[in-house]
């Protein structure tokens, strides 16, 4: 089947970078003019003589950047993932033209801080936000009126994907606190950093940084028991739903199909 062009790019690979043997992050030509606000998500499919598979993949790169960028986990028994894991660069899939999604930085309720908990993949929307805001930054646009606490959970550090970035952006401006941590640190002897699931560890930081219901809003992106454990947490301190944002990649047992008019 062809789908239709009056509703899909057709985007291309430009480069690939391998982070696990089932992660893996692309950088793509979108083939065409492409609008997104950090913390959107694009769809992305694949074309078979029998069906085109589409999926929901949150936007890393921010809108400045040329290249779209996406960070996919490998999920063996799924629809999509298998088939785009072998794609290289050169390599073309659907993109549908409008990007899609409210998983967008809160900067109007008055709430100046922002907890960022991610699993994984699930760190795609904020590196869009802080990429984003540096180049603010740099500019002189945003002057850091805003505070990001991000704690970014694999289960072992090279899942990680995005460490490094991170690390060097935290270090740079003062209104960006990273911790990566490793719920699985036996099988990363050479870990030195923080240990425990995200959810484990939300109480801790969000006293050790100050944050308050009153002066705080929560994003969630990621694993759905992350996100459910976290949710739990978080009402039980305080927080009202208004105040926390979400993003489940996946319900256990069921294929999501982003909802698209
Ligand atoms: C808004 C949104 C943004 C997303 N952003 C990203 C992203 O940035 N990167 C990314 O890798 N994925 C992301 N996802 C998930 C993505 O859309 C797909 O669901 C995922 O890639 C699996 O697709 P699939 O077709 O291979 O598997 P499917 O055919 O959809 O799923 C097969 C089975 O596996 C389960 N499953 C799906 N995903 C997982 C998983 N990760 N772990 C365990 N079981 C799973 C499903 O529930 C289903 O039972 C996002 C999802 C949403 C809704």
């Amino acid at each position: 089947m062809t789908p239709s062009s009056d509703k899909y790019f057709c985007a291309r690979i430009i480069e690939r970078r391998d982070i696990s043997a089932d992660l893996w992050v692309i950088r793509v030509d979108p083939g065409g003019e492409y609008s997104f606000v950090p913390g959107q998500y694009s769809t992305l499919g694949v074309v078979t003589p029998e069906k085109h598979y589409e999926r929901a993949y949150s936007i890393v790169s921010a809108p400045q950047e040329k290249l779209l960028e996406f960070f996919v986990e490998l999920v063996p028994q799924g629809d999509v993932t298998p088939r785009l894991y072998p794609y290289q660069v050169g390599d073309e899939f659907t993109l549908r033209k409008v990007a899609k999604g409210r998983f967008t930085l809160d900067s109007t309720s008055g709430r100046t801080n922002h907890l960022l908990l991610a699993t994984v993949t699930g760190v795609a929307p904020y590196v869009s936000f802080v990429r984003s805001l540096h180049r603010q930054w740099k500019e002189a646009k945003f002057k850091g009126e805003h505070k990001l606490f991000l704690l970014d959970g694999a289960s072992r550090s090279w899942e990680l994907g995005y460490r490094k970035e991170l690390e060097g952006f935290a270090a740079g401006v003062p209104w960006l606190s990273y911790v990566p941590t490793v719920s699985r640190p036996w099988e990363d002897n050479y870990w030195k950093g923080e240990t425990g699931r995200v959810d484990d560890l939300v109480r801790k930081y969000a006293d050790s940084w100050g944050l308050t219901p009153g002066n705080t809003s929560v994003y969630l992106c990621g694993h759905p028991s992350m996100i459910e454990n976290t949710k739990g947490i978080l009402k039980r301190r305080g927080w009202e739903k208004a105040a926390v944002k979400e993003e489940a990649f996946f319900i256990p047992g069921k294929e999501v199909v982003a909802a698209h008019n």
